[in-house]
């Protein structure tokens, strides 16, 4: 063990002793070298000297993914020549972030994964199978293959996409743990039913689940987690990380959630005053970057919402887990005094069979009031019995009931862009505008 496994089984007042410390070298190296924060800290009069305990840190004002959109060099601390890799955020919430990264902090990364992959049960004999992007910029794909090196593994760079490439693969290398997207997991074991594959007799034994939750809040499997868990015998073990924090929060075997990686992050959950919330609440993940040499990150917040649990892991480490990302700040939705994030609106259909495809339209109304309409595509004998169950199931999961539209698939294509020129397809449109709340 080295001295951080040993850091992560310690009682937590020598973990946040020992996290104190780390922040503090965060905040001078912000302090001397990055323009945004000594302008932030001016503007606050702080002086990063005078900060000695966690209520004080507390005292900074948090950053958000704005500032960095507007002022992404001034996040720089160190000479552009210092650069070894560009990674950029997906751009999916506006303009692109550029996180920039040294050779140290691409060791860092590597180190952040091999610790994250061990968490999550993997060693020196495995061979991992990744079905994800390797280029454009993506740190996570970098972050893989550079921690799995270090863990000293196998790697096969598979990519994303194509089912019969992925199966050809695990029957001619043997593979004993894929990184991969739930949904596209789901995709896979399509495919494997229409093919006779025998997915049991693979040689695959544990999951990586990247991208998307496999859980719900009290963290039993979702939807998607259970419709995997009943089709294939493997380890589901979710891992949770955005490109800003250059970490992960990787679940260990007993699936309770990321388990926090405690000498390279320090994390808070805040409610929308930026106080702190109570253990098992959720609130928005806020996060400060330790060790981190190029762009390190005072308070970010990420815009996720998540639940933090402190008690200990059956696993025996000590440290806080972040449980799935229960929606993103932007597209939560207030009805009639609840809140609301799509994903669970997006649950709730996924555990109704017989819906073929749908779309999630969130808009305001003239009172610039939040309302859900959900477009479904089911076949026709079953719409009464299937509106019958979702009102049933949207009052105890949400507890309103959206408006819901029958339609044929065709127009449910057409609502989600599908041939478009986006590659992606939308399950869920939101109508609001930046104004809408
Ligand atoms: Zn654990």
């Amino acid at each position: 063990m080295n001295d951080y496994q040993e850091l992560e089984r310690q009682p937590p007042e020598i973990t946040a002793q020992f996290q104190l410390k780390k922040v503090m070298e965060t905040l001078a190296t912000v302090q001397r070298a990055s323009p945004f924060y000594q302008r932030l800290f001016l503007a606050h009069s702080l002086n990063i000297h005078d900060i000695k305990t966690w209520r004080e840190f507390q005292l900074i004002p948090p950053t958000t993914k704005d500032d960095i959109q507007e002022f992404n060099w001034d996040f720089l601390c160190v000479d552009r020549s210092a650069v070894t890799e560009y990674t950029s955020t997906s751009g999916t919430l506006g303009k692109p972030v550029t996180i920039a990264l040294t050779a140290s902090d691409v060791k860092r990364l590597a180190y952040n994964e091999y610790r994250s992959f061990e968490c999550a049960g993997g060693g020196s004999s495995d061979l991992y199978q990744l079905m994800l992007t390797m280029d454009r910029q993506f740190m996570a794909g970098l972050a893989y293959y550079e921690g799995i090196r270090r863990l000293g593994a196998g790697v096969v760079r598979a990519g994303p996409g194509f089912p019969s490439m992925q199966f050809e693969i695990m029957q001619r290398l043997r593979p004993t743990i894929i990184v991969v997207i739930p949904s596209f997991l789901l995709k896979l074991i399509d495919y494997a039913q229409a093919n006779a594959i025998e997915l049991n007799k693979l040689s695959v034994k544990n999951a990586i689940c990247i991208g998307e939750s496999i859980r719900l809040e009290d963290l039993r499997l979702n939807a998607i987690g259970r419709r995997i868990a009943d089709s294939w015998n493997i380890g589901l073990l979710g891992t949770y990380a955005a490109t800003e924090m250059q970490t992960a929060f990787t679940e260990c075997s007993h699936g309770k959630g990321g388990h926090l990686l405690s000498e390279l992050i320090h994390v808070e959950i805040l409610d929308s005053g930026n106080q702190p919330v109570p253990p098992g609440q959720p609130g928005e993940i806020v996060i400060t970057t330790l060790g981190v040499e190029g762009m390190p990150l005072v308070r970010y917040k990420t815009g996720d919402i998540a639940s933090m649990f402190e008690e200990p892991c059956a696993c025996g480490r000590t440290t806080p887990r972040i449980g799935p990302i229960v929606g993103r700040l932007q597209n939560m939705i207030k009805l009639k005094g609840t809140t609301v994030y799509p994903p669970a609106v997006v649950e709730t259909i996924h555990e109704q069979p017989g819906i073929n495809d749908y779309v999630i339209e969130i808009y305001a109304d003239e009172f610039k009031t939040d309302r859900i309409k959900v477009w479904l595509a089911v076949d026709d004998s079953m719409q009464p019995t299937i509106q019958e169950k979702l009102i049933e199931r949207f009052q105890s999961t949400i507890k309103v009931t959206p408006d819901m539209v029958f339609v044929p698939q065709r127009e449910i294509e057409i609502m989600q862009g599908a041939g478009g020129a986006n590659r992606k397809i939308k399950k869920i449109v939101d109508r609001r505008g930046q104004f809408a709340h």
